[in-house]
């Protein structure tokens, strides 16, 4: 295991929690790692199935998120193709503990 902060996980899920139910205001709301208002929310698309996507959630601060399952794409939510995705900083993904 690497350095990201021990037991930030459910920090970071309550952050998601947050960014899903108002995905628009994600910029408001400050990084589970840093304490930076700097986190990102996006959902990548597969072609075909557009209510649904695979959620990137991280921090364009201190370079942590976390990794999600695909899921329904809330109201709002940024969408973005699997092009798209790969100009996505490869962030240090925080993992539960
Ligand atoms: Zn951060």
């Amino acid at each position: 295991m690497t350095g990201a902060a021990d037991g930030a996980y459910a920090l970071w899920e309550a952050e998601y929690d947050k960014a899903y139910d108002n995905p628009s205001a994600v910029h408001t709301q400050a990084c589970a790692g840093c304490g930076e208002r700097c986190l990102h929310l996006m959902f990548v698309v597969d072609a075909g199935q557009p209510e649904k996507g695979r959620p990137l959630f991280w921090c364009s601060n201190c370079n942590r998120g976390i990794f999600l399952c695909r899921t329904d794409i809330p109201e709002g939510a940024e969408r973005i193709s699997k092009e798209q995705a790969d100009d996505v900083p490869n962030y240090q993904v925080v993992i539960p503990t």
